[in-house]
């Protein structure tokens, strides 16, 4: 039974790897939340199960197709569902006082902006959103009084670590990478490396699109953009730091050069409940950190030139004027395309690159002046880079 006076929450995709790590967290305290909605893409089976097992009000699937689907699948337990994207933004917009946006991609921006309106507690594990919205969607939140919670794991040790020192005393921030899997390839290898090679991410378990981004770095460019957008942070004050192992996540220097990290397993559950805890602390199912275990920390700086799609954040984030919105749309087309076997890993970062500077020269860089700016944005981006991928394909050596 759930008591009385327990916190309503609402899964924006519920089916994936975040989502998946935070119904587990639920799970181990059930008593204490009411789900109030979950949605999924396309998978009705996992979407129903969930929300059986939950008790959620509500259940939406994006596919608009599976409506039917899902009715059958939960009929009889009272549970309300919906489809399409319309129905995905209905969960959002329902009364939960936490919100967990882990839809993969743009995708999740408007489901997310609809949580962000009502000024729920929002555990943002869905970068894209903020770097497609640039600073629009922090600005909405302060406006609505919603509380923005950073489900990245480099972000929330940011988030935990900037509480050491004010905003006047703090130098950088210094967010860690892995390095992927492609780490120590050479050029060469990494320019034709597979989709089965790019999928074998060497610490994290997560969805394809953000283990593809961790391959090809991109996946720290978009966190560059994120922390920026989330901490009001200018490029030069973020640093990044390969660090193999993925223990320290995030780190604060301060003008009197003490440095603050936060440490942890590579266990997503562990940020996602610090966000559900906030501003206390639960007890949290993961392992504990057994340093003497691991031996040792090692560090490395970034190679930019291997890794192009890291650079090519930090210019987008320079340019500003939806130059980050150009990035994410570009990336998420190459992205797509990679996976579908129409590019190959190096021309990733190429289209991304050939996306920009064609923006650029059309001359379409300007302020963005709202969060729909943003959308419309992405969508012409989008179409860009669709255009531009026929001639990256058979370009590429
Ligand atoms: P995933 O692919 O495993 O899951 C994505 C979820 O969103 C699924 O429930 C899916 O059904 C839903 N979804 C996908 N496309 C949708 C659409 N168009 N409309 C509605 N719902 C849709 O991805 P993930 O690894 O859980 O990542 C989710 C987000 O969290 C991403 O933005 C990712 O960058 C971020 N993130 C993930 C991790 C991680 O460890 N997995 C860590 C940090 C940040
Ligand atoms: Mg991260």
């Amino acid at each position: 039974a759930v008591a009385a006076a327990a916190r309503t929450v609402t899964v924006l995709g519920a089916t994936g790897s975040i989502g998946d790590s935070t119904m587990d967290l639920l799970r181990s305290a059930r008593d204490r939340y009411q789900v109030e909605a979950l949605t999924a893409n396309s998978n009705v089976e996992a979407l129903a199960k969930l929300a059986k097992e939950f008790g959620a009000r509500f259940a939406a699937i994006a596919d608009p197709a599976r409506l039917g689907e899902l009715k059958n699948a939960l009929a009889g337990t009272g549970i309300e569902c919906g489809a399409g994207e319309s129905a995905i933004i209905d969960a959002a917009a329902r009364p939960a006082d936490w919100v967990m946006a882990a839809v993969s991609g743009a995708a999740g921006l408007k489901p997310a902006l609809a949580a962000v309106d009502r000024g729920a507690a929002v555990a943002l594990a869905n970068k894209e959103c903020l770097v497609c919205a640039g600073d629009f969607f922090m600005q909405r939140a302060a406006k609505a009084g919603a509380c923005i919670l950073p489900a990245d794991s480099e972000h929330n040790a940011l988030f935990q670590a900037l509480s050491s020192g004010n905003r006047e005393e703090l130098v950088r921030v210094i967010i860690t990478a892995s390095g992927g899997p492609f780490r120590t390839w050479a050029p060469a290898d990494i320019e034709q490396a597979t989709l089965e090679q790019a999928l074998k991410h060497p610490n994290w378990s997560m969805g394809q699109k953000i283990t593809i981004d961790s391959a090809s770095m991109m996946n720290k460019g978009l966190e560059v953009i994120e922390a920026s957008y989330l901490f009001a942070l200018s490029a030069d004050e973020i640093d990044v730091l390969v660090h193999p192992q993925s223990i320290i996540h995030g780190m604060v220097e301060f003008s009197d050069r003490s440095v603050v990290a936060q440490l942890g397993a590579p266990d997503m559950r562990i940020p996602i409940a610090h966000c559900l805890g906030w501003p206390d602390r639960i007890v949290g199912p993961s392992a504990r950190l057994d340093l003497a275990k691991i031996g040792q920390l090692t560090f490395e700086a970034p190679d930019f030139e291997r890794f192009p799609g890291l650079r090519l954040a930090y210019e987008a984030l320079r340019t500003g004027r939806g130059a980050t919105t150009v990035f994410n749309a570009a990336n998420e087309v190459a992205v797509a395309a990679f996976i579908a076997g129409k590019i190959k890993f190096g021309s990733i970062a190429r289209l991304v690159e050939a996306t920009i500077n064609d923006w650029i020269r059309a001359g379409n860089l300007a302020p963005l002046s709202s969060a729909d700016d943003a959308i419309s944005i992405d969508y012409n981006a989008r179409n860009r880079a669709a255009s531009l991928l026929p001639q990256i394909a058979s370009k590429a050596s």
